[in-house]
This record gives C-alpha cells, sequence and structure tokens, in this order.
C-alpha cells in the first residue's frame, strides 16, 4: 500500500501508514483527529476492545475525576463544549468514558481506529527509515511515524507476595475491575493499597459491604474532594466562562483553575495560614493543594505546618485516636505526593463493618486460599481487592519491545532512567513522538491540559516537516542531555524528591523500581514554563531536532542543532 496524504510526503519507500498512533485514549484520540485533519494516512492501534484508556479500564466504584470536569475535557473543539453538558463538579466514570465516545464519534474518529491490537514490537528499520510494528493479531505494519500516547498510569502492578494465585474467592486489581456490576453486599472484601485508588474505592464500598478490611503500609495525605451536582444553569454558566477557564489553566502550574497564593508564606501570620487552610479544606478539588502557599512544596518548615494542619483535620474526623494516627503519614510530608481527594474515606474507618490492618507492623505473609495472610492473623475474604498501583509512565513503553537505531532498545536506554528531550522524543529513535511521555508537560499536570499542548506540539512538528519535504527527526543526544538536565535540576528544589511515589519512579513490586532510586519521571517547572520551553524550540526552527529528507543515505541534512 503506498502511503498517501493531501500533503506531499517524498519517500522512496513504502508504508501501511504515515502514522500509527498507539493508544486509543484521551491523548491518542486527540491524536488521530489531528492527524487525520492533516490528511494524514494515520490509524490507531490499541490493545483493549475499545477506546478510553484509563475511563476503560478503571471501573472501580468510586472512580471518578479530581480535576474539575470542566477543566479536564478537551478544549479544542467549541462545538464539543458547547454540546457536552458536565452533571458533577468531578465526573465519575461511566460518563467519563460516554464523555469520550461523544467526542470520538462527534469526529466520526473510530473508523480510524483498530481495537484488540496490542503492539507487541517497534522496531525502527535503517534502510527504508520506517517503523516494523508487530500487533497481537499477527500483522506487521509498517510505518514513517510512530505516536505512543500509552498513557501515564496504563500497566497495572500486582504485589510481589506469594499465593496470589492459590485464593479461592473473587479478585482482581483495580484496572481490571470487572465490568459486570459487583454485588458487594454481605461479601468479606480485603483490600490491599492506601494509594489514591484505594481511597476511592473504600470511599465508596464502606457502606455496601458486608465487611471491609484494609490492608496499609503506608498512609498517604487525604482531603476531601468537595465533590457537588452541577445543575444546569450552573453549566450554561461553566459554558459562557470556558474562554476565561482555559486561559486561567494555561497560566497555572497544574493546568488547573486553582492559582497558587502569591503571598509568601513567612509573609502572613499563622493565624491568617490556618485561616486560608479551614477555607481551602473545605473548597471543591485540589484547592488545599494548590492553591496554596509555593513554600509547601519546596520548604521543610511550611510544608511541616500544613503536614501538621491537615493531621489535625484527620484527628477530627477519625473517631478511634489509634486508628487516626496510623492514618496519618510520618514518612513523608502534606502535598510531596500527589494528594488522593476523598469522599468519605476517613468516615469510612469509624464504621464497624471497616478494619484497618498496618502492614507496616505485621507485614503480608501470604495470600492463601482462603484469604491473607499477616505475621499476626490469617483473615477470610470472598473478595480481594488489589489496589496496587502501576508501574508508572514508563512501564508502559517497557511492556512493548521498543528499538530505535543500531538495535538500541527503549527498556534498556531507559532502564536507569528516562532521557527525553522535551518529553515528547529520544535520540536514537528517530521518528518517535510520544505527546505525553515521562519529562513531558503532561505528566504532573491536570492530563488533558497537558496532552492537549503536547499533541498540538506534535502535530505541528509534522506539518513543519510535510511542507519542507522532511521524512526524518531525530532529537539530538546534546538536546536530550540538555533537557533532562533541566528536568533532574527541576527536581532539586522539590521536596517531593525524596517521597516514595511514581513522581520519582518508585514502585515495590517492579525490579529495580523499589525505593532508594529516585527516577526523574516528570516535568516539575509547571504548564507555562513548559509551553514556553516547547514553543522556544519550535520557533527557532526545532533547535535540538535532527531533520532530513529521503532515504538514510540522502546527504541533505537540511536543519542541523
Ligand atoms: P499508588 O498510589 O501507587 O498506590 C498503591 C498502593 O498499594 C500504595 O498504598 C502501596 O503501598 C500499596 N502496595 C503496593 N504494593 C504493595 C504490596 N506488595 N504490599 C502492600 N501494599 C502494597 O497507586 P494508585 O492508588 O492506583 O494511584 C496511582 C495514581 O493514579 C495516583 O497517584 C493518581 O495520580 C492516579 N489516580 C487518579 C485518580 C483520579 O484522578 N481521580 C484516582 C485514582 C488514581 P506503598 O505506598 O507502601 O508502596
Amino acid at each position: 500500500m503506498k502511503v498517501q496524504g493531501n500533503l506531499d510526503m517524498k519517500s522512496n519507500t513504502e508504508a501501511d501508514y504515515e502514522a500509527i498512533v498507539v493508544g486509543a485514549g484521551v491523548a491518542g484520540i486527540y491524536q488521530i483527529k489531528r492527524l487525520t485533519d492533516m490528511g494524514m494516512k494515520a490509524t490507531v492501534l490499541e490493545a483493549d476492545p475499545d477506546l478510553g484508556g484509563t475511563w476503560y479500564n478503571n471501573r472501580y466504584p468510586g472512580a471518578r475525576f479530581d480535576s474539575e470536569s470542566y477543566t479536564y475535557g478537551y478544549s479544542f473543539s467549541r462545538e464539543v463544549l458547547d454540546e457536552w453538558n458536565w452533571k458533577e463538579m468531578f465526573s465519575a466514570q461511566p460518563e467519563n468514558l460516554k464523555y469520550l465516545n461523544f467526542v470520538a464519534d462527534k469526529f466520526d474518529l473510530r473508523k480510524y481506529m483498530q481495537f484488540n491490537c496490542r503492539v507487541q514490537s517497534a522496531i525502527f528499520d535503517e534502510e527504508t527509515e520506517l517503523w516494523k510494528i508487530q500487533v497481537s493479531d499477527g500483522r506487521d505494519l509498517t510505518c514513517r511515524i510512530l505516536v505512543l500516547a500509552l498513557g501515564l498510569l496504563s500497566q497495572p502492578t500486582m504485589p510481589r507476595i506469594e499465593g496470589v494465585e492459590d485464593f479461592k474467592g473473587r479478585s482482581w486489581h483495580t484496572y481490571g475491575w470487572p465490568h459486570e456490576q459487583v454485588d458487594l453486599s454481605n461479601q468479606r472484601v480485603g483490600i490491599i493499597g492506601t494509594g489514591a485508588t484505594a481511597i476511592q474505592v473504600i470511599g465508596e464500598i464502606a457502606d455496601k459491604v458486608g465487611d471491609l478490611t484494609v490492608f496499609q503500609r503506608r498512609p498517604n495525605w487525604v482531603a476531601p474532594l468537595n465533590n457537588s451536582e452541577i445543575s444546569a444553569d450552573q453549566m450554561d454558566e461553566i459554558r459562557d466562562r470556558y474562554d476565561e477557564i482555559f486561559e486561567t489553566c494555561a497560566r497555572t502550574p497544574g493546568g488547573f483553575e486553582h492559582e497558587p497564593d502569591r503571598r509568601g508564606f513567612y509573609e502572613v501570620n499563622q493565624q491568617e495560614r490556618y485561616e486560608l487552610w479551614d477555607r481551602l479544606y473545605d473548597e471543591p478539588g485540589f484547592s488545599i493543594w494548590l492553591k496554596n502557599f509555593r513554600e509547601i512544596f519546596t520548604d521543610e518548615e511550611a510544608n511541616a505546618e500544613i503536614s501538621a494542619y491537615i493531621a489535625e483535620r484527620i484527628r477530627g474526623r477519625v473517631d478511634d485516636p489509634v486508628v487516626a494516627e496510623k492514618l496519618i503519614p510520618k514518612d513523608h510530608g502534606f502535598g510531596v505526593q500527589r494528594v488522593p481527594m476523598e469522599t468519605g474515606y476517613l468516615e469510612a474507618y469509624n464504621r464497624d463493618n471497616v478494619h484497618l490492618v498496618d502492614i507496616s507492623e505485621t507485614p503480608l505473609e501470604r495470600v492463601t486460599a482462603a484469604g491473607i495472610r499477616t505475621t499476626e492473623h490469617e483473615f477470610e475474604f470472598d473478595i480481594i481487592i488489589y489496589a496496587t498501583g502501576f508501574d508508572a509512565i514508563t512501564g508502559s513503553f517497557d511492556h512493548i519491545d521498543i528499538q530505535g537505531r543500531d538495535g538500541m532498545t527503549l527498556r534498556e536506554k531507559w532502564f536507569d532512567n528516562p532521557t527525553t528531550f522535551l518529553g515528547m522524543m529520544v535520540s536514537g529513535f528517530p521518528n518517535l513522538l510520544m505527546p505525553s511521555g515521562p519529562q513531558s508537560g503532561s505528566a504532573s499536570t491536570n492530563y488533558p491540559r497537558g496532552i492537549e499542548n503536547g499533541v498540538d506540539w506534535c502535530t505541528e512538528l509534522l506539518e513543519y516537516m510535510w511542507e519542507r519535504d522532511l521524512t526524518y527527526l531525530e532529537a539530538t543526544e546534546e538536546a536530550e542531555k540538555r533537557w533532562t538536565d533541566h528536568v533532574v535540576k527541576m527536581y532539586s528544589v522539590m521536596l517531593m524528591r525524596k517521597a516514595q511515589s511514581w513522581f520519582t519512579g518508585y514502585n515495590s513490586n517492579v525490579e529495580g523500581h523499589e525505593a532508594g532510586k529516585v527516577r526523574y519521571m516528570v516535568y516539575n517547572g509547571g504548564t507555562p514554563k513548559y509551553v514556553a520551553s516547547i514553543g522556544e524550540v519550535a520557533s527557532k526552527d526545532y533547535e535540538g531536532i535532527r531533520f532530513a529528507a529521503g532515504a538514510k543515505d540522502s546527504d541533505e541534512l537540511l536543519v542541523a542543532d
């Protein structure tokens, strides 16, 4: 099949597609729209049976945004903004999946998507300068441009404990929650993990199960989500404000409406700080985290004070003081790990049918046929829920055999730490784009705000190439080093560099990712700085990217760094 597109791509090779996008989640949906709008012959390969990514898979009770719904939706289409009505401030998974389907159907994007197509390997052929893609259905496809829209949290990890296969009841990872309705009534349920996912599940199911036992190794700081319904009138008001909303998101570090308090922490007295926190704690969403003083992220003393404040809030909501103390993190301060937002999570522990097992004191020994054994006790369950997190950001890349020039694999290259240019390209891996890769602006921000920037930038880069008949791009080693050094430097001022979280590449269940080694996974400079950086590169004729036209032996190296 000859490559076709209404933009004339000068190429002496044939490929099945000009571009293959891997992943039909939030990023992949927008990316295929932009590419096909350009007239590119492009397709999406998606491992799941349908589109939606995170919102297709995370069907656990309580799964919902913790971004305000109207800041999470795509901003690229006025028609979508006009036609879609959000019903809750923090919309739940079924509605979110409906939304993504609405967008895909509105622009007739399904016709470009192929489901149940897991990409097993992607190998760059230096002769033809095409990517060869091996798909789980047995096909080998080729493309010139490979866009990996794999998501940040799409590689779930099970705990590395013995006996998981032995359990005779029902069990699953939250990412694989059954699609059919699960009747939890009268069930004895055990849940491992107390991250953002477990915190949503526990708050939601505590009053629906017979009995719930929570196995907690490390507590997380939590704050109330303060969700509410959005009335038709409120939705009209939101619609009128969309321009303003997205402008605000663009100027805040996290891509939210929440703007940091720009007064210095030490410029106001403690009483004023506490008054501010009293207000923020009752506001919706990440207010208490992101509308706070910026010093809480960088200054030990400031962080200790907000941590003490939140600890008091926890003590005020949990009846049993022993349980309350167990729920207060001692190994990290408030906000230096991504803060899980909760609805009724702390109050769940005031119920007689909910039990907290501190497995830092009595570690898990194994899963048994009947349940879970700790060093102290054997628990019997009908259902075990593994809310044990993800091999975050790089995990989904590691699970594909990606080979660039000279047989180099991405897995090897990133073994110690990801290295990227702008979080969107990797030296040695030509014609590979990652709109939301490690070290990009998407990983640490309100995701759709981040990926729209990434997808737009990648698309404009391809337009730039097509206009100039360029067929080859590759980040230079120097540019990659510069960016990665910059990302590392950004970590140095943040207290989060010391935290065991997916932002530092921690996952106790993945070999090499255990506590103790920091991986520089996300860009911490905030949305405005990121957008300025990628904009500057574009404005300088994509400084840091090596382009070429034609086949490999072409001596037309048109733009060099
Ligand atoms: P997570 O934050 O990585 O939490 C995993 C939990 O499982 C931790 O409590 C961990 O304990 C525990 N765990 C893992 N292995 C264990 C083992 N072998 N034994 C005992 N405990 C074990 O994962 P997550 O809760 O799925 O959240 C990941 C991210 O997803 C969040 O940070 C957030 O960004 C995103 N998320 C977003 C939303 C939303 O937008 N509304 C909702 C849910 C999740 P340790 O900490 O001790 O390792």
